[in-house]
Parts: C-alpha cells; sequence; structure tokens
C-alpha cells in the first residue's frame, strides 16, 4: 500500500531475533537474581544464628568461676569487636546486674552501627527491619552465671562485604546479558540475511517472470527458473510454486500464439476464397450466376459459424458461465437429437441405431443438447458407411467423499456415441478435444470443420463436473460422455 511503513523481511527477522534474545537473557538474568537473592538470604539468616550463638559462647567463656564474675576487659574488648559487625551485646550477671552493656558503654557507637545497617537494608534492598533480642543464659556446672542478651537487626541483615559481594553478582549477571545480547543480534543479522535471500530471489524471479511475460524483457523464450533444493520447506514450496506459476505462464503464452496463429490460418482459407470469387465476379472471368454465389455464400457461412464457435468457446472457457441446470431424461434429450439428425444420416446412406433407457439428470438442457450435436454431426461427417449408434447406460457410482457430511453417492449415466467411420488415430485421440485440434488435415471433409466442436462439448461436460473421452479401433470412434 502506498505510504503505509513497510519493513525488510530481513530487517525484521533481525529485529524479531535480537527481541527474543534480549527477554529471553532478561528473563534468565531477572530470575537468577532472584534465586541468587533468595539462597543468599537463606545462608546469611543461617549465619546470623550461628554467629549469635557463637558470641554467646564466647562471651559466655569470659566467666571466671573461681571469682564468680566475667573478666569485664576482655567482655569489653570482644563486645566493642561485634558491634562493629552488628551485634550489639549485653552481658548481666546472675542477679540481673549488668556487667557490661555496648549501649552504655558507647551509645553513640551502638546508634551509628543500628543507623547504617537499617540504611543500608532500606535503600539497597527495600527490606524494612527492626531491633531482634535474643537472650542466651550463661551456665557453669549447673549454675547460672548470668545472661548475654544480643540485638541485631531483624530478619536479618547485610554486612558491607556481603552487601558489597550482591552487588558484584548483580553487576556480573548484567554485563553477561549485554555481551551475548551484543552477540546474539551481531549474529542474528547475518541468520536473517540468509533466510530472507531466498525470499528476496524467488520475488526478484517473480518480477522478472512478469516482466518477461509482459512483453517488457527479451523475449518469451527466456526461461526463468529459482532453484528449488532449499532445505526450510516452505521455502522449497515457494519456489516450487514460483516454478510452476512460471511453466503456465509459458504455457499461456505460447497457447495464446497458438491460438492466434490458429484463427488467423481459418479465417485466410475462406477470406481468399471469397477474395478470388469476387475478383473474378468484377474482373468478369466469372458470371454472377447461382453457381459463384451460392460458393461466396457458403464461404460466408463457414465464416459466421466460425466466430460464433470462437465465441461460444471463449464464453465458456473464460466467463464463469451459468448453467440452467433443470432435472430432465438424458435419453429423451439424445433421442430428440439423434432424430434431428436422422434424415442426414439416411441421406449418406448410414443406419441410425438407438438403446436408450430412462436416465434422470440435473444439468443444462440446452448446452448438453449442443454436446451431443457437436459429436453426432462429426459422426456422420468422419462416417462414410456402417451405422451411427446412441446408447445410454448406468456408469455406477461417483467415488464415495468418505466424510460423514458428504451427500449420498451419485449415480453416474454414460451416453455413447459410437460410428463406423475413419476412426481417430491413436496419437490423436487424446488431442481431438484440443481447440483448432484436426487428426483429419485434409480440409474439404463434409462441413470441413476447424477443430473447435469438441472443445466446446468437452468445456460444457466439464462445466457440468462430467468427463468425455474418445476411443477408437476396429473401424470407428467412440465418444463417452459421463455425467
Ligand atoms: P471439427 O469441426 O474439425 O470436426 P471437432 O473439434 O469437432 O472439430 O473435432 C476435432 C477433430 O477430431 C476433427 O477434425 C477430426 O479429425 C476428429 N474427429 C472428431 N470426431 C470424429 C469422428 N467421429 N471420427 C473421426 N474423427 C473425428
Amino acid at each position: 500500500m502506498k505510504g503505509s511503513f513497510t519493513i525488510s523481511l530481513k530487517n525484521r527477522l533481525a529485529l524479531t531475533y535480537a527481541l527474543f534474545i534480549s527477554l529471553a537473557l532478561g528473563a534468565l538474568t531477572l530470575l537468577i537474581n532472584i534465586f541468587t537473592g533468595i539462597i543468599f538470604t537463606a545462608l546469611v539468616k543461617d549465619n546470623i544464628a550461628e554467629k549469635s550463638e557463637e558470641i554467646a559462647r564466647a562471651i559466655g567463656e569470659q566467666y571466671d568461676p573461681l571469682n564468680q564474675g566475667f573478666n569485664t576487659s576482655t567482655v569489653e574488648a570482644m563486645g566493642m569487636f561485634f558491634l562493629h559487625e552488628g551485634y550489639i551485646v549485653t552481658v548481666e550477671d546472675e542477679k540481673g546486674n549488668f556487667v557490661w552493656a555496648a549501649r552504655s558503654c558507647d551509645m553513640r557507637q551502638c546508634m551509628d552501627v543500628v543507623d547504617s545497617i537499617s540504611l543500608r537494608m532500606e535503600q539497597r534492598f527495600r527490606l524494612k527491619g527492626s531491633m531482634r533480642i535474643q537472650v542466651f543464659p550463661v551456665k557453669r556446672g549447673s549454675l547460672d552465671a548470668g545472661t548475654i542478651t544480643i540485638e541485631t537487626y531483624g530478619p536479618f541483615f547485610f554486612s558491607e562485604t556481603e552487601t558489597r559481594f550482591l552487588a558484584s553478582i548483580n553487576r556480573l549477571l548484567l554485563g553477561a546479558a549485554a555481551v551475548i545480547t551484543l552477540f546474539g543480534v551481531c549474529l542474528s543479522i547475518p541468520l536473517a540475511r540468509a533466510i530472507a535471500k531466498p525470499v528476496l530471489k524467488a520475488g526478484e524471479a517473480a518480477r522478472m517472470i512478469a516482466k518477461v511475460h509482459s512483453g517488457g524483457v527479451g523475449g518469451e523464450d527466456i526461461i526463468i527458473r529459482i532453484p528449488e533444493g532449499y532445505r526450510t520447506r516452505e521455502l522449497a514450496e515457494l519456489s516450487r510454486s514460483i516454478n510452476k506459476l512460471a511453466g503456465e505462464l509459458e504455457e499461456s503464452k505460447r497457447r495464446q500464439k497458438q491460438l492466434s496463429a490458429d484463427i488467423a490460418h481459418e479465417l485466410r482459407s475462406p477470406l481468399t476464397c471469397l477474395q478470388g470469387n469476387m475478383e473474378a465476379l468484377i474482373d468478369g472471368v466469372f458470371k454472377p450466376d447461382r453457381e459463384h454465389l451460392e460458393s461466396c455464400h457458403e464461404e460466408i457461412l463457414r465464416l459466421a459459424k466460425l466466430v460464433r464457435d470462437l465465441n461460444t468457446l471463449t464464453n465458456l472457457e473464460w466467463e464463469n458461465i451459468t448453467l440452467e441446470k433443470t432435472k430432465f431424461d438424458l435419453a429423451k434429450l439424445l433421442q430428440v437429437t439423434a432424430e434431428q439428425f436422422r434424415p442426414a444420416i439416411l441421406e449418406k446412406g448410414l443406419k441410425l441405431e438407438l438403446d436408450l433407457r430412462e436416465s434422470p439428470v440435473n444439468a443444462d438442457y440446452g448446452r448438453m443438447k449442443q454436446v451431443f450435436i457437436n459429436i453426432l454431426s462429426n459422426a456422420i461427417n468422419y462416417t462414410d458407411r456402417g451405422a451411427i449408434t446412441v446408447s445410454v447406460r448406468d456408469g455406477g457410482f461417483a467415488p464415495r467423499n468418505l466424510s460423514a457430511a458428504a451427500p449420498p453417492p451419485r449415480l453416474i449415466w454414460e451416453a455413447v456415441v459410437a460410428d463406423t467411420g475413419i476412426g481417430i488415430p491413436e496419437g490423436d485421440l487424446s488431442r481431438v478435444f484440443e481447440r483448432f485440434y484436426r487428426s483429419d488435415k485434409s480440409r474439404g471433409r463434409g462441413s470441413g470443420g476447424a477443430g473447435i466442436g469438441l472443445a466446446i462439448a468437452a468445456a460444457i461436460v466439464h462445466a457440468h463436473g462430467g468427463t468425455i473421452s474418445a476411443e477408437s479401433g476396429g473401424g470407428g470412434s467412440t465418444f463417452r460422455v459421463r455425467l
């Protein structure tokens, strides 16, 4: 469409590949990210629980049973160390008196640690938590030596090292995805080009074929074909179809040429004859008597018939003929038609034999009559002695369509017109239904037809979905029409 946005197949394929690769990689990266996050979080949670227990055990070991008290300076050193890692420790003796508490020792430091952890978790991981408290009793034998309380940011928190580790994993994933996408896009361009190439070639060939057949390039002798050996089924089918189309176009062009030549040939003979007669009459060589005028009239009638027949055939072949179907008895039609020819048959000293039985058909009466007129007039024309037999018989059932919705099988009626005339050579049998085909090339037999009668008959029978065939052998010809 003019003005509408179009995109080449190659670009479209390349874009589709690129989009697919990016989407697939994006989804994969997201999934890896989510799963890594889940697994890492579970690990970190376990780690915090284990570490809290370890801290409680290590500080608990600072209880001196001899002095019945904690080694305060070591507890403070340890407490301050763990505070930097995000663990706020409070140690109480068995009576509940503070031995050492991180908050009382350095409140400011405690707040800084909590603030930096909560800021990191909220900003980087969008996780809003609160302080969780775990209390571990300190036992010395069966004695209660006190309690150790550990406060941590919960439900869990990432240390700075862990945060850095997660960030670098994310960066790595994104980088890998970007590199693979770029690689995929680069690869998709030659891949798309390889797929689009045969299609473009096919388009080019189709354009060339159109040009040649419209007379734009060279002559019709140029034969253009696309290679058919593609491994992709659709491409192989496309090239086969285009080659078939090219073949049909060539054939149609050949037939068109043949048709023009045949028409010119058929017109030339009567016109030459008329011209000769007229010139002789004008020059006074012939007298305008009945004999010469009748000869001219005959040629004019022949011309008129040719034009009429050609017109009928063109209408049948090119226009979608509408059949005016009615139910009638085929036998009756054959009888009426044969009777019309009886005088001509008798005049030639031939016999007419009828073997007819009731045969109801649904067809165009007028056109079917034309079929048998053409066949019968040939039979009379090409038979000098013997008989013409017209019969109708039951030709069995039409092959059944196995689908459930198919209509019930229909009976076929076969009309047969047989003569004892000159017959048709074996090699000509399949061609007698072609336009202008005459197996008897010598002109002047009877009405000396142009070779259109059987082509008209075949077109009518085919329009009815029927078949027409010719047989010859043992003296004479037989024409079968199956409806
Ligand atoms: P035409 O008008 O020349 O008879 P048709 O199309 O009717 O044209 O027939 C084509 C050719 O088929 C005829 O020229 C003739 O050679 C051959 N043909 C047709 N019918 C018969 C027949 N009954 N016996 C022998 N040849 C026949």
